[in-house]
């Protein structure tokens, strides 16, 4: 598995790549490699891994909209919305918070979009203009709602509305395990990777701050800039250099822009969002990279939502103000603090 942790969005710690100091364990769930690094005189670590990997599947379970017997499925071939389990009503929730302060640039109802353009890699043809206004004729977060009824959590949505929420559930999945390692399985300190998704928590014996690199998207051997991270605090970066559609040589992002149903371009090769909250911050990584550097700063601005981010051009990147003094950038690239 040391390869494919190679494959992750960010390196750790520092421009290194290793993880001197810890001990880990990495496997493959939620379509992602997730690597759980605990402080080398971590006790028990075998025992917390073990955990780690059956409260990762107990995530899956929920979240999966690939896995027919998952509990997102069983709503998505519902007619017009059921019952969920309470994890699953909290993320469609936050998800819908997202979408609203976005302008519907995070949409979590493009489930039938990204089927077509999984099937349009497997026979290896674009989608044709009249497929993709059909799988588009369903979307829109605004007919999906989350109710109590009777004690029990309930999403109702339009019939025929199914959600996809690859864009969230990884951090929602990150934090949960976060909220393990750090509140009840005894690890001093540690860092935790979900792909794009990375948090850290406890305080390292030498009182330094955890340091992690963000990948250049064109040179993914290189590092467009190393950012200082605390204990409790979550890191996640989109971008479409690492996951897309590839058609007759062609590669085609798999974030999608929900007005047309095309790979989203807002201008950035990637965006990486820092908050305290893991699936706030992957869903806001998804949704500033449909938006780009201006709607996205314009979102920070509006304080609709807590977080703070780099926005990662071609050779240069912009950090929000709140990362001042916390992010370096790399060598050859022009660094900018957005003005508060
Ligand atoms: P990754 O899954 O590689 O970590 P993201 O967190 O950015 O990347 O999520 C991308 C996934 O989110 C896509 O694979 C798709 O399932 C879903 N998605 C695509 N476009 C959107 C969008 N505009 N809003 C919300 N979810 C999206
Ligand atoms: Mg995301």
């Amino acid at each position: 598995m040391a390869a494919g942790a190679l494959l992750l969005a960010l390196l750790l710690p520092s421009a290194c790549g290793r993880r001197t100091g810890y001990l880990t364990d990495s496997f493959l769930s939620m379509d992602t490699v997730i690597t759980v690094s605990l402080g080398k005189d971590t006790p028990d670590a075998e025992k917390i891994f073990a955990e780690c990997r059956r409260r990762t599947e107990e995530c899956r379970v929920i979240f999966d909209a690939h896995d027919p017997a998952s509990a997102l499925s069983r709503l998505n071939a519902s007619a017009g919305g059921m019952t969920v389990p309470d994890e699953l009503a909290d993320v469609v929730s936050l998800a819908a918070r997202v979408s609203e302060a976005s302008g519907g640039a995070f949409d979590f109802t493009l489930l039938p979009v990204s089927t077509l353009w999984r099937n349009a890699e497997a026979r290896g043809s674009l989608p044709t203009g009249e497929e993709l206004a059909a799988a588009l004729a369903l979307r829109g977060a605004g007919s999906v709602s989350v109710v109590r009824e009777d004690g029990a959590a309930v999403v109702r949505k339009a019939p025929g509305q199914t959600l996809d929420l690859g864009g969230i559930g990884k951090g929602a999945a990150e934090m949960t395990l976060l909220s393990y390692l750090s509140a009840e399985s005894g690890a001093p300190y540690g860092v935790l990777s979900f792909g794009g998704n990375v948090a850290v928590f406890g305080e390292k014996p030498d009182g330094t701050p955890f340091v992690i690199a963000l990948r250049d998207p064109s040179d993914p051997s290189g590092t467009a800039a190393e950012l200082e991270l605390s204990g409790g605090e979550f890191v996640s970066v989109s971008g479409d250099y690492e996951r897309y559609y590839e058609i007759d040589g062609e590669k085609y992002g798999h974030i999608l822009d929900p007005e047309t149903g095309f790979p989203a371009d807002g201008g950035l090769l990637s965006v990486a969002v820092v908050t305290h909250d893991g699936a706030l911050g992957d869903a806001l990584a998804t949704a500033l990279f449909v938006l780009g550097e201006e709607k996205g700063m314009a979102l920070y601005r509006s304080e609709k939502l807590a977080f703070e981010a780099v926005f990662v051009r071609d050779g240069g990147l912009t950090a929000t103000p709140g990362l001042a003094g916390k992010i370096r950038a790399a060598e050859g690239f022009v660094f900018d603090v957005s003005a508060p």
